[in-house]
């Protein structure tokens, strides 16, 4: 039995996780939940699943939960809340699907704690990739993907070194504007933006899916997960989002990993790893799909590709300052204070603007995070 703690349980990834949670009853257990403010969810998953702990971003409802879950629930909140619950003694694995910045210092600490960590949250491994990697390596815990891309390459890599990989290949599905003209993006809107064609997902990760910054961020953490330098790290656009990464090794050959879209699916391999264990929840049928198509991406219509890569490239504080200026734009263009083309402008001057720290310490990293926020408000 995995004792699994879950950062984010309200959450598109959250909730998907308490699905493969329910489906291995004899494999999984929950022993800790953590949410921001949805505290009517959180009450009902600790009732489900009675988890010795739970945690809520904000300590009214934190008080509210403690009230209606009694004693047999220990209820933490905010910061230190996440804290308790990533070093929660009883916990093999924590998974961090935490939308933003929070998730980066409860993975630290989970890591610290000797516990494996399923990482969802990809600014964790954007920010702070080499110090996240060096821990894990110091403490001889795993550092396992559950976005669907990385599962899927660590799927094809399996154990190999990265001396035999030529390239790794992220398929990204191109996101609702793959066929629009350049001369119409000055007139997308959020409702257009939001209506991604392959995946339901969190509000944000959803943005970042059609300006391809998602994909940008998924570089630089393909960079530190699997130990390749950015040069090795490509994308080509994959509209079915059926094959969800390729490795092509040096000899030439290309393995990919192939199934229809469901969180599931990583979300389960990532828990029950190195075991591969039975899910009736995912069927791919070939023939019914016909073809598989691929393109080169369109760097002019969507920036966000080239500065993720100089961001992966340069290192140090850079990525940070990406990551947290993409951040602060997607909420002004949500807003409808930014234009959808804003988003990748406003990336690039806040990185223009920055002098990098190379090999940063965590510190370093938050200061360089809360500089880009403000540097990005300031337009
Ligand atoms: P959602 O917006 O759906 O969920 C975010 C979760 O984080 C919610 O449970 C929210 O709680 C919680 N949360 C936010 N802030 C805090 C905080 N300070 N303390 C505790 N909990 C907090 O996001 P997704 O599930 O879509 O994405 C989560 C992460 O996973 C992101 O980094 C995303 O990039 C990544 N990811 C998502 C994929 C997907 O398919 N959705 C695929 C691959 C990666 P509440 O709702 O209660 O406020």
């Amino acid at each position: 039995m995995k004792k699994v703690v879950l950062l984010g349980s309200t959450g598109s990834i959250g909730t998907s996780t308490l699905k493969v949670v329910e489906d291995q009853p004899d494999r999984l257990r929950l022993v800790g939940l953590a949410a921001g403010n949805n505290l009517d969810l959180l009450v009902e998953q600790a009732r489900r699943h009675r988890p010795s702990a739970v945690s809520l971003s904000d300590p009214a409802k934190a008080n509210k939960a403690r009230q209606i879950l009694g004693e047999g629930t220990t209820v933490h909140c905010g910061a230190e809340g996440l804290m308790a619950l990533a070093t929660l003694p009883e916990a093999d694995i924590v998974l961090i699907a935490i939308v933003g910045t929070a998730g980066l210092q409860p993975a630290l600490a989970a890591i610290r704690a000797g516990k494996d960590i399923a990482v969802a949250s990809k600014e964790i491994l954007v920010m702070a990739g080499e110090a996240v990697m060096t821990e894990a390596r110091k403490h001889g815990v795993r550092v396992l993907a559950v976005d669907s891309e990385h599962s899927a390459i660590f799927q094809c890599l399996d154990g190999k070194p990265s001396s035999s990989v030529r390239n790794l290949w992220l398929t990204a599905s191109g996101g609702p504007f793959r066929q629009l003209p350049q001369a119409e993006f000055g007139r997308i809107t959020v409702e257009q933006a939001l209506k991604h064609p392959s995946w339901v997902m969190g509000r944000k990760i959803t943005i970042d899916s059609a300006t391809l910054f998602n994909k940008g961020l998924e570089m630089i953490e393909a960079r530190w997960l699997f130990d390749m330098e950015m040069p090795r790290v490509q994308v080509v656009v994959h509209p079915q989002s059926v094959v969800h990464s390729m490795v092509e090794f040096v000899d030439g050959s290309i393995l990919a990993q192939l199934s229809t879209p469901d969180m599931c699916l990583p979300i389960q391999y990532a828990l029950m790893y190195p075991d591969r264990v039975a899910s009736d929840r995912v069927r791919t049928s070939l023939a019914k799909l016909g073809r598989l198509d691929f393109e080169e991406p369109d760097v002019s219509r969507f920036p966000a590709l080239d500065l993720a890569r100089k961001a992966g490239q340069t290192g140090g504080t850079l990525p940070a300052v990406l990551n947290a200026a993409n951040e602060v734009a997607v909420e002004a263009f949500c807003d409808r204070r930014l234009s959808f083309v804003g988003i990748s402008a406003t990336v690039a001057r806040t990185m223009d603007r920055h002098k990098v720290v190379e090999h940063p310490s965590l510190d370093q990293i938050l200061a360089a995070d809360s500089w880009a926020r403000e540097e990005a408000r300031r337009g």
